[in-house]
């Protein structure tokens, strides 16, 4: 039985609550000193693409490939498949951050730009033909989520350019139509409740033609890592560079584990989870949601204003054994983050939202 308080940090987020048992078992299988080349570890790699399939019913035209991280991806996204132009939707500090990436990867990059704690309602025909659209499913920064819909129709609206999704903080629940996007990616110190260091990039056929067009006509860069170079290995269930195996391993045990529990089961738990909490937060006299409309409220990371009570709050949480994440930037001392992930119980989240109830 641990004693530490239970992290409500968006990520790194807690543990998912089988992963310290997997990882006694990686040790004694030898998992840390296993060679990347061996077939085991090809097993190893096998089991996560397997695993996420069933899990996010990923056609079979996706690649499951790994990177040391969703910021890796940010980056690979860009050299791999933009020559020129891409468009992003912008509405809080992660998705700037991939904005500002693609401009430091010398690329024409436009924003559509919306206010902290608003977010998009509907997808828009962007100007000027972007090769790629990159979206932000869920802002963890100010916990606005993108809806399905507008997600959904964004390539149908711009059916020339590839629909890259990062949906670091709020996978494996949202529901996507993989057949509606190009792309979409994770790492698994979030909803996967695993240790940092693995970004799990997920990418259809149409984003690997893109990247071979353009290294057929020598625009491919990238160093270690291109969207080709982890494609082509992936195809034997390997990596260019040796990769963090012991991540690997874990997450193909934690996503059997989900599989157990069963995929609906956790979206319905999350959405229940997020309605406790946003209801306790909209009868609270001391705590605000952040994001007001609620067809725009993540439901992975929920934000409360609390203006200058955020200390004192603060202690009265930890003192019932949450630690609740920090506001994000400009916010960090008016803002509390609540992350609503997979291995946070019922039980927690309703005795949260009861203590957020009796704040007065
Ligand atoms: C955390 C986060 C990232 C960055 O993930 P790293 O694993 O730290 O690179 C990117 N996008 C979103 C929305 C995030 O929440």
């Amino acid at each position: 039985m641990k004693n530490q308080s239970i992290c409500l940090a968006p990520g790194p987020s807690e543990l998912y609550f089988t992963a310290e048992d997997h990882l006694k078992k990686a040790f004694r299988e030898g998992i840390p000193s296993l060679s990347h080349r061996s077939s085991s570890f090809e097993r190893h790699y096998q089991t996560v693409v397997d695993g996420l399939r069933q899990l996010l019913n990923l056609p079979t035209d996706y690649t499951v490939a790994f990177t040391s991280s969703a910021t890796e991806i940010w980056e690979r996204s860009i050299q791999s498949m933009v020559d020129e132009r891409c468009h992003h939707f912008v509405n809080g500090a992660f998705s700037k951050r991939y904005f500002e990436i693609a401009k430091l990867c010398g690329k024409e990059a436009v924003a559509s730009i919306m206010p902290d704690g608003s977010g998009f309602t509907s997808a828009e025909a962007c100007e000027g033909s972007p090769e790629v659209i990159a979206l932000t499913h869920n802002e963890t920064s100010t916990g606005v989520s993108m809806p399905m819909g507008p997600i959904h129709q964004m390539r149908f609206k711009n059916p020339t350019a590839l629909v890259i999704v990062d949906a670091v903080s709020s996978l494996p629940y949202p529901d996507f139509d993989y057949t509606k996007v190009d792309s979409v990616f994770f790492s698994v110190q979030k909803g996967f409740g695993l240790p940092a260091g693995l970004g799990v990039w997920l990418f259809n056929s149409r984003c690997v033609e893109k990247a071979q067009h353009l290294q057929s006509q020598g625009k491919l860069s990238g160093t270690y890592h291109t969207l080709l170079s982890l494609a082509d290995y992936a195809k034997k269930n390997q990596t260019p560079s040796t990769p963090n195996v012991l991540g690997i391993y874990l997450l193909g045990k934690v996503i059997q584990d989900m599989l157990q529990k069963g995929i609906q089961a956790i979206r319905k738990e999350t959405e229940y989870k997020s309605a406790v909490l946003y209801q306790a937060l909209e009868q609270s006299s001391v705590l605000k949601p952040f994001v007001k409309d609620a067809t725009l409220r993540s439901r992975t990371v929920i934000v409360a204003d609390a203006g200058n009570e955020r200390d004192r709050v603060m202690n009265v949480l930890r003192q019932i054994g949450f630690e609740p994440g920090e506001g994000y930037g400009a916010y960090k001392k008016s803002h509390l983050r609540f992350a609503n992930f997979p291995t946070h119980s019922r039980e927690q989240i309703e005795r949260l939202a009861d203590a957020i109830a009796s704040l007065s």
